[in-house]
């Protein structure tokens, strides 16, 4: 079907990837579910057909295309008909290896990511623990410095590839006293001395291996450090958009095969003489579905082009991860009772589709924590969405705001010193400088100087993070907010007592 998102060479690509799958793996499909195992050859095929590296550079073996092409890959990965398989794949490629590629040295870049995009290595990302998943700042696991090494202790559980994968991009506290602020990304090898991982029994996503993983006195070199140390819980914001477009992505494609499976058995099946496609009972929930799936699917569609594109797409990606996932369910489960009997039987693919639909609303972000963001998100939108003079962030307001800094600064936070340019969209003014030095701040109205971080965001996000009625963890997941410093930006939040003390 023709649509604004694509061209000819994307359309020829959705057939290539449906072709593969369709082909090569979906006749394995029922194999990989008895044994649990997907095997490795899978990884190094779809290494050889550059579906691994499909956004990457060319320099490290990616095919450096587009994110539309990553969307189609991933909508049509679901004609393997493997929850599990989706997930590994996925993992893979857009989430042990994003990290590296982003923020990692060219060594890390070199041993691990370029063996993943040729499918020789298999990774993970390791953030969820036995005590924490949905909070991420409160994880334990621990790296400290030693003689020159990272050592790690402590344990991780629900890991996709987890078990069989070669590593892990792991979520480490290196300051356990600093919260988010306090969270690193190491990259450590599963045959580590020290690392043992053991598969999970799961209800759904079979032939994928979800592992608990317990690190003991686990000694790895401190190049393995993923950019800055104390930066990975920001790391992990910065690509969570991209996690739930992945899980949007893979729910849509999910959803409108299991559709297909159901009105083709309800074609050739009959019922008091007439197909099952002549029962309006079942043809109106199905239509209903199928038009909520459609706007699912352009919601994705949209969030991947805003993202490409270089727009605001935080918001885009959390409600089409919200709606995908919690439509991929409600499309499995009437699916399922439009085949009767055989629908819980495990000849036909429902009973696998409904049982792998499940895991969409709890991986990468449960729906609560989606419909938490949005609603934060709502809720410091507010004033600009008023609109009105009442709604903006007029000069006078943001002057005072600016002005009230010197005298909120915290004397035994601030024996740093640091230029920040503070770039406030549709504020009047809008530039400003805040300088601290010698244990005092200076504020100018402008950008003066070299500054050390620049951060920007609109002037109404500014006020309400000031006024308490934002939350900027929550601005900054939903893209509302963009430092070129995370780490100076963190040192200057700390530096400050909020307004209202
Ligand atoms: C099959 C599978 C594969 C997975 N793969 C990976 C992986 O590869 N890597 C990885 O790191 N993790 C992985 N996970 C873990 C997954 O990301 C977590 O399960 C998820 O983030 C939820 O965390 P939790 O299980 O600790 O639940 P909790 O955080 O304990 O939440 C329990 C319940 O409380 C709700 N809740 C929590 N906080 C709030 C709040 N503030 N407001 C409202 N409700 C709230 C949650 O939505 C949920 O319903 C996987 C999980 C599964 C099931």
């Amino acid at each position: 079907m023709p649509s604004i998102y694509f061209t000819p060479d994307h359309d020829e690509f959705r057939r290539q990837v449906r072709r593969f799958m369709e082909q090569e793996i979906a006749p394995q499909s029922d194999a990989w579910e008895e044994t649990m195992v997907i095997p490795r050859e899978a990884f190094a095929a779809l290494g050889r057909l550059g579906f691994l590296g499909i956004t990457f550079p060319e320099e490290y073996g990616g095919s450096g295309a587009d994110l539309m092409f990553a969307v189609i890959f991933l909508e049509e990965l679901t004609r393997s008909r493997l929850g599990g398989f989706c997930a590994a794949v996925s993992v893979q490629q857009f989430m042990a290896t994003q990290h590296i590629f982003r923020f990692g040295s060219e060594e890390l870049k070199r041993a691990y990511l370029m063996p993943s995009i040729t499918g020789d290595k298999v990774g993970a990302l390791a953030i969820t623990e036995p005590d924490t998943g949905s909070d991420v700042a409160a994880i334990r696991t621990k790296a400290v410095r030693e003689d020159g090494d990272w050592v790690i202790d402590g344990a991780k559980t629900f890991i996709t590839n987890g078990a069989l994968g070669d590593f892990y991009t792991l979520a480490v506290k290196t300051d356990p006293t600093a919260g988010a602020g306090g969270v690193s990304l190491i990259v450590v090898d599963r045959e580590a001395p020290g690392v043992n991982a053991g598969r999970l029994k799961k209800l759904g996503w079979h032939c994928s291996d979800t592992a608990e993983i317990s690190f003991q006195g686990v000694r790895v070199p401190a190049e393995r450090l993923v950019g800055k140390v104390n930066m990975g819980f920001y790391y992990l914001m910065e690509a969570f958009p991209l996690e739930r477009l992945c899980g949007a992505a893979i729910s849509v494609g999910s959803a409108g095969l299991c559709l297909q499976e159901a009105l083709a058995y309800m074609k050739q099946r009959t019922a008091f003489g007439r197909p099952l496609t002549k029962y309006q009972a079942l043809t109106h929930r199905l239509a209903d579905l199928s038009s909520e799936l459609e706007a699912a699917r352009q919601l994705v569609y949209h969030a991947a082009w805003l993202m490409e594109n270089g727009h605001p797409h935080e918001r885009e990606c959390t409600m089409a991860k919200l709606v995908g996932s919690e439509l991929n369910q409600r499309m499995a489960d009437a699916c399922l009772q439009c085949l009767g009997g055989y629908g819980f039987m495990e000849e036909y693919p429902m009973a696998r589709f409904f049982r792998d639909a499940r895991a969409g609303t709890i991986v990468a972000g449960t729906s609560e924590i989606m419909r938490e963001i949005l609603a934060r998100l709502m809720a410091g939108d507010a004033p600009s969405e008023q609109g009105g003079a009442e709604g903006k962030a007029k000069g006078p307001d943001l002057a005072a705001l600016f002005n009230s800094l010197p005298g909120r600064l915290r004397a035994d936070k601030a024996g740093w010193q640091g230029v920040f340019h503070f770039e406030l969209a549709g504020g009047e003014p809008g530039q400003w400088t805040v300088e601290i030095a010698g244990g005092a701040c200076r504020v100018e109205p402008g950008l003066k100087g070299q500054a050390d971080c620049l951060v920007q965001m609109d002037a109404a996000t500014y006020t309400s993070i000031e006024q308490g009625s934002l939350d900027y963890q929550a601005a900054f997941m939903g893209g509302k907010i963009k430092v070129s410093d995370l780490g100076a930006m963190l040192k200057y939040l700390a530096a400050f007592r909020p307004l209202a003390s």
